[in-house]
């Protein structure tokens, strides 16, 4: 017998993540656009981020055909979350954020698949890009970061939002993520985690 999934987080019913989902208001908008590869994954941290936020969307795809228009949403500067030559630290975009709310575009997936985003819209590349703070690590090391600093899709979102718009946090977007991590780690056994990852999640 098949099992049952929530339609909403897309998790087993049994592990239904939606009560543990927050409704959080933000002055910045979110576009999280997500290559339909990782769509199915098991830590699709990018849905959670989207169902959490109000002022957000998801697009699920490769070429998205409506961009232009999406970028263009009145009232919003766009800024691009990607690692370039030319990035701009969050915190000085978070000074001119009284002036016009951010609109902030975030590639997931993994980086190959975040690049190919890129080349596949064009319209992407030509966006103001935004860097993470440089030495943020993930606390959790489920999938494979193959750069340093790499962090879930989930995280950089929040890490972004609490910069962007402190003093209000975004922390409680991160309760269904990391209630997934744990059960990813009860599924896979500690002495397993501990043995592909290192530091077991929370010890720090
Ligand atoms: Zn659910």
């Amino acid at each position: 017998m098949p099992r049952l999934h929530c339609p909403r987080c897309t998790r087993p019913v049994d592990h239904c993540l939606c009560p543990l989902i927050p409704s959080l208001p933000s002055r910045s908008r979110v576009l999280i656009l997500q290559h339909h590869s990782e769509a199915k994954h098991a830590l699709n941290t990018a849905r959670l981020a989207a169902l959490g936020l109000q002022n957000s969307d998801l697009l699920v795809g490769e070429v998205f055909e409506d961009l232009p228009q999406r970028l263009q949403q009145s009232g919003y500067a766009p800024y691009l979350l990607f690692p370039g030559d030319q990035t701009q630290p969050i915190a000085e975009v978070a000074s001119r954020q009284a002036l016009q709310p951010v609109l902030l575009v975030v590639p997931d997936g993994t980086w190959r698949k975040a690049r190919k985003l890129l080349h596949l819209n064009p319209l992407l590349a030509t966006l103001p890009r935004m860097a993470l703070p440089a030495g943020l690590e993930s606390r959790y090391r489920l999938r494979k970061a193959p750069m340093a600093g790499a962090v879930s899709t989930i995280e950089a979102i929040v890490e972004s939002l609490n910069t962007l718009e402190a003093p209000v946090r975004f922390d409680a977007l991160l309760k269904p993520f990391e209630a997934l991590i744990e059960g990813q780690i009860a599924a896979m056994g500690e002495d397993t985690y501990q043995r592909n990852h290192g530091q077991p999640a929370g010890q720090e």
